[in-house]
């Protein structure tokens, strides 16, 4: 299946890429410039895997980096999307999917009152930001290192995913105005973000992170870190903002804020409510979202918003999630996967650790346990590349990058975790060598 030599089409293609787009793609971690090599050029997708231009077959942890729950090219959000496109790509008008879509929110996430439908996981933080800032009347946002919100001026800050994989800690181009309004606390450190609150009096609109964090690799919340912040939030007047665009609909169906029984006062999702097709969603209070043009005034719009096909795709997604097995099911294939790669690194006697949430996971090279950025910064990048490089070979396809979350659907059966097992226990001998 793979013979170990790198794909030549897939070469091929990528210097082509690299005269006409910037670093030869077109969001950056693709590139593979933390593991080295050229990245794959997908050719097509069907359940756990992906097939390279090079006809090579991989299972993927990618899932598109989050969106495909369910696995790729699943018949359903197929059949959806077909359905939807044979009537018409777009029409900048309102359709009765987009209320089907909204209601099926607010149902399956109790916080969420209202919802408004946007493009991208990165409009819905922009926009939540501007919402919460004109709710308030204070200028300043608190997020926390490591913490991945979109490419928003605001959110690029000592940011995570391939801000942190690249090690840019601040964007050229974001003025000193922008950088000075975003304050910045270390994750799972509550008396940080007090101290903060403290020192910026009435000025704090909103805590934004994400309550289970991907972006810097998996690391989930201390106990009493999310109820914490819930409360400070309280005491000092700001709010409280989940970014679900990675957690929402993959965690549990109601994301992050159920599993950890905390209610925020605003959300943002993505990914998963898409299915795979461009979308986002930021929601939450109805006294909140009532601000929002045209019920109020603060302005936020999209030619496409509320796109037809991206929202049956999205329609389809969650009605797969109905199935009441679907979180169970993807739980036990992650701890199978997680028991499974624990007991190679005890085999191995390595000092690594697997941090997992459901079905987010993340293989650190360092002890652990991984809290905050400082901690996730101290893993061995070096020896993730070369086990990265050694799984590709093994036909496991993870994020390339050592500050990623991997993802398992509901596609990878036992089989396809026994055979990843395996994979990555002979990648980490090859690594370790
Ligand atoms: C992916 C992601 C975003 C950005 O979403 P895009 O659709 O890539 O703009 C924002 N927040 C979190 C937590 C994410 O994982």
């Amino acid at each position: 299946m793979n013979d170990g030599q790198r794909g030549k089409r897939s070469e091929a293609l990528f210097e082509r890429a690299r005269v006409r787009i910037p670093g030869g793609v077109n969001s950056p971690v693709r590139a593979f410039r933390a593991v080295g090599g050229a990245p794959l050029f997908v050719a097509r997708g069907e359940g756990p895997h992906i097939w390279d231009v090079d006809g090579r077959r991989y299972i993927d942890y990618v899932g598109s980096w989050g969106p495909l729950l369910f696995g790729h090219a699943h018949p359903r959000i197929i059949d959806a999307v077909r359905e939807a496109a044979a009537s018409g790509t777009s029409f900048g008008a309102p359709t009765e999917r987009e209320v089907v879509l909204a209601e099926r929110i607010c149902a399956l996430v109790p916080s969420i009152e209202m919802v408004r439908l946007v493009n991208s996981g990165t409009e819905a933080t922009m926009a939540v930001v501007r919402l919460a800032r004109a709710a308030t009347g204070r200028a300043c946002i608190l997020k926390f290192a490591g913490c991945y919100h979109g490419h928003a001026d605001s959110f690029l800050i000592k940011a995570g995913s391939g801000v942190a994989t690249l090690g840019l800690p601040d964007s050229p181009g974001v003025t000193p105005g922008t950088a000075a309004d975003t304050l910045v606390a270390e994750f799972n450190d509550l008396a940080g973000v007090e101290a903060l609150l403290d020192a910026h009096p009435r000025r704090v609109a909103c805590i934004i992170l994400e309550p289970v964090v991907g972006n810097m690799g998996l690391v989930p919340p201390a106990d009493g870190f999310l109820v914490g912040l819930r409360r400070l939030c309280d005491t000092h007047g700001a709010l409280l903002v989940f970014d679900e665009v990675m957690t929402g609909f993959r965690l549990a169906r109601g994301g992050a804020q159920e599993l950890y029984g905390v209610r925020p006062d605003l959300s943002t999702f993505g990914k998963v409510i898409g299915g795979g097709m461009p979308i986002g969603a930021y929601g939450g209070r109805r006294d909140l979202m009532e601000m929002v043009a045209p019920s109020g005034p603060m302005y936020q719009a999209g030619t496409l918003s509320g796109n037809p096909i991206a929202v049956a795709a999205g329609l389809a997604m969650l009605d797969l999630l109905d199935d009441g097995t679907v979180f169970r099911n993807l739980e036990a294939r992650g701890r199978a996967l997680e028991d499974g790669v624990c007991s190679h690194v005890r085999r191995l006697g390595l000092d690594i650790c697997l941090q997992r949430v459901g079905s987010m996971w993340t293989l650190f090279f360092q002890p652990g346990p991984v809290r905050d950025w400082p901690s996730a910064a101290k893993s061995d990048t070096a020896r993730f590349a070369r086990f990265f490089r050694a799984l590709l070979e093994r036909g496991v396809y993870l994020a390339p990058s050592q500050y990623e979350a991997c993802f398992v659907s509901a596609a990878h059966d036992d089989a396809v975790i026994a055979e990843t097992v395996a994979a990555i226990g002979g990648a980490l001998e090859e690594a370790f060598a």
